[in-house]
């Protein structure tokens, strides 16, 4: 089936456009003219998406809330979390490494996993509130939902930055960073912005009665 506009799908045997609903799990949605089936509601789509992004959020504060990694420079001992780290390369001039690692590691994780459980949670129960649908457009504008790919190469050069400012040995929060990428890129993976936006569309027009059948 050819999506013309989020909603709206021909039919594939008859051709006829019409508009398909958000589905409850395990709901289907079939042509009304030919009976053919033309979406099924994913069983537990939603929920899986949500308990990622939750799961996210968790790792995302224990990856800058444990220490890294173990410095040691001049002959001392010292633990040190994201922010830290970066905050020791501005100390020592690496300015440009500095504000990579807090936009990275800290910033974009955090505004990217916000986004997600805002749409996540206020999608649950359509029609969606419209606020939803200006976090979706601007999300879909700054390139959020794509973002993650560049997030995770800055991750991963942050890392390789904060590692050569001394003799390192990793910790917690080090092995929270590895676990929040490939979080991210599940949740990357797992989301369909389509299927949030219909739910909000759905919202702007009363509630909708749509012609598609369950
Ligand atoms: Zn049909």
């Amino acid at each position: 089936m050819e999506p013309l506009a989020a909603d709206i799908v021909a039919c594939p045997d008859c051709d006829l456009l019409q508009r398909v609903p958000p589905l409850p799990d395990g709901g289907t949605a079939r042509c009304p003219r030919c009976g053919r089936t033309l979406a099924h509601g994913r069983p537990g789509a939603s929920d899986r998406m949500l308990a990622l992004a939750v799961a996210a959020l968790v790792v995302f504060l224990l990856a800058n809330a444990e220490p890294l990694m173990r410095l040691s420079t001049a002959g001392q001992e010292v633990s040190t979390t994201v922010l830290g780290g970066a905050r020791e390369m501005w100390r020592q001039g690496e300015r440009t490494a500095a504000l990579l690692v807090a936009l990275f590691a800290v910033v974009a994780p955090f505004v990217y996993i916000s986004a997600m459980l805002a749409v996540l949670l206020a999608t649950r129960r359509p029609p969606a509130p419209r606020w939803v649908g200006v976090l979706l457009r601007w999300a879909e504008v700054s390139g959020l939902w794509s973002m993650v790919e560049v997030m995770m190469l800055g991750l991963l050069v942050a890392l390789v930055k904060i590692a050569r400012l001394a003799s390192v040995a990793p910790r917690v929060g080090l092995f929270a960073v590895g676990a929040l990428a490939f979080l991210l890129a599940a949740m990357s993976a797992g989301f369909d912005p389509r299927e949030a936006w219909s739910r909000v569309r759905w919202a702007d027009e009363g509630g909708g009665a749509g012609e598609a059948l369950r």
